[in-house]
This record gives C-alpha cells, sequence and structure tokens, in this order.
C-alpha cells in the first residue's frame, strides 16, 4: 500500500472516530438533559406503612407523683389507692422515658395514653389503673436502686386492706407474662436482667400483689430499670424509651402471629 494512501486512510479514520465520539457527548449531553430532576424532599406518608399490623392501644403509666399523698380508699376495691413519690429522681425520669417512648410508638402507628397529662400532675393508682383498663395493656415505667427487672403479676397475688382483698386472675398474669417477656431482650442491654414476679411495692396496703396489677382488667407490667443508667441522663432514658418501644412493638407482633 502508498504511504499517501495510508495517510488517507488514517485521516478517515480519524475522522470517523471523531464523529463517532461527538454523538457520543451529544448523546450523552442529551440523556442528562432528559433525566427528570430527583424531588426534593420524598413526601411523608400519612400514616407509617406498618400502621395496620400494629395499632394497638398502649397505657403508659410513668411511676409516681409529686406529693402530697393522703390516704385514699377506693370504694370499688377497699383498697388504698394513694401514690407515692418513689426514690429521688423518679417522678421526672420515669415522665421522661414515657414521653419519649410515646412518640417513639406513635411513629409505628400505635394510639399511646400516658396516665398522667403533665410531669407536675398527680395521679393516684386508681385513676392510673382506669386508664390502663381501656388500652390493649399497660407498661408501668419506674427505677429502682436494688431491683432491674420487669415484673409482672404472679395469677393468685393478692392486695389487702382491712377486709378487702383482691387477687390477679390467670388470664391477666398470663398476658402479663408474655408482655414481660417481649420486652426483656431489648431492655437487657440497660442492665435490666430477668423478668420476675410482683414484689409488693410501698402502699398503704398488704400483700406481695401491686395495687395497679390486682385492679388491672388487662396485660400489666412493672419495668424496674436502673438508675445508674437512666436517672437525670438524657442519654440513658433515650435507650431506655426506644427499649420499651421496640419490646412492645415485639409484643403485638408476636400477638398478632398466635
Ligand atoms: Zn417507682
Amino acid at each position: 500500500m502508498k504511504p499517501e494512501t495510508g495517510g488517507a486512510a488514517r485521516l478517515i479514520v480519524l475522522l470517523a472516530v471523531a464523529l463517532l465520539v461527538g454523538a457520543g457527548v451529544g448523546l450523552l449531553s442529551f440523556s442528562l438533559a432528559r433525566r427528570p430532576a430527583p424531588p426534593a424532599v420524598a413526601p411523608k406518608p400519612e400514616r407509617p406503612p406498618d400502621a395496620g399490623r400494629a395499632g394497638g392501644v398502649v397505657c403508659l403509666d410513668p411511676g409516681h407523683s409529686p406529693g402530697p399523698f393522703p390516704s385514699t380508699i377506693d370504694p370499688a376495691s377497699g383498697l388504698d389507692v394513694a401514690d407515692s413519690g418513689g426514690a429521688d429522681g423518679e417522678v421526672q425520669t420515669n415522665w421522661n422515658i414515657a414521653v419519649r417512648a410515646k412518640e417513639l410508638l406513635e411513629r409505628k402507628g400505635y394510639t399511646v395514653r400516658l396516665t398522667r397529662p403533665s410531669v407536675d400532675s398527680p395521679a393516684n393508682l386508681r385513676e392510673r389503673a382506669d386508664i390502663g383498663n381501656a388500652c390493649d395493656i399497660n407498661v408501668r415505667i419506674h427505677f429502682d436502686p436494688s431491683v432491674h427487672a420487669v415484673l409482672f403479676p404472679a395469677a393468685g397475688q393478692t392486695k389487702s386492706h382491712g377486709s378487702s382483698s383482691l387477687s390477679v386472675s390467670e388470664e391477666v398474669s398470663s398476658g402479663s407474662r408474655a408482655l414481660a417477656r417481649a420486652l426483656l431482650p431489648f431492655l437487657m442491654p440497660l442492665g435490666v436482667t430477668r423478668i420476675d414476679n410482683d414484689m409488693g411495692g410501698s402502699s398503704n396496703n398488704a400483700g406481695t400483689a401491686y395495687v395497679g396489677s390486682v385492679l388491672s382488667r388487662v396485660p400489666v407490667v412493672v419495668i424496674e430499670n436502673d438508675p445508674a443508667v437512666v436517672r437525670d441522663n438524657p442519654s440513658g432514658q433515650e435507650r431506655a424509651a426506644a427499649a420499651i418501644a421496640e419490646g412492645i412493638d415485639s409484643y403485638f407482633k408476636q400477638a398478632g402471629a398466635r
């Protein structure tokens, strides 16, 4: 092949390559121009996707009230339903955890009721139980210096005042045990080490059940958090609230699967 011919061929090849590259750039620009702009903010759904599956009604009971605590005999049960102030710092810490857990549960599609409208509002144990009984479950939030457990009433545990005595039914006990078991795995990383039965409390009554347990017609537990984790500690309270919300969600999903 003559050198001149080779030069012409190379020129043709170069022109062809230049045309192809040009066409490619043109196509790329076209496709970029045609790509639709991404939405600025993803639209927020009206309800979370799993709202239909969850959707239970949850009572969160932030333990204890500001005083005073006059003796209050409940006419229906004969028990003294006066509240108490709990351990130092409990009122505010329990309230903070309950409010945050309420937010997290509502995002999951649950309806949540607190037993008190504000941290400063007192509520006696009858009033708390009445709100709990209008829900599917009642989760009572506390901390204790020595007991770090999820407590549920055993069938037959009693509370009495004078000649009045109430005991826990098999039905309430078995539902409460299931609720305690669902909560425990989520609370264990926060130092809540076991489930156990009611331990009596300090009310002006006798018997090993809690007043809130014998007045309950729905599954009821007392969470005794570790004050070393939650007391006056926003990050510990956040973790406790998240654990409670996850545990409650787990309970309802297990109940739905049964
Ligand atoms: Zn307490």
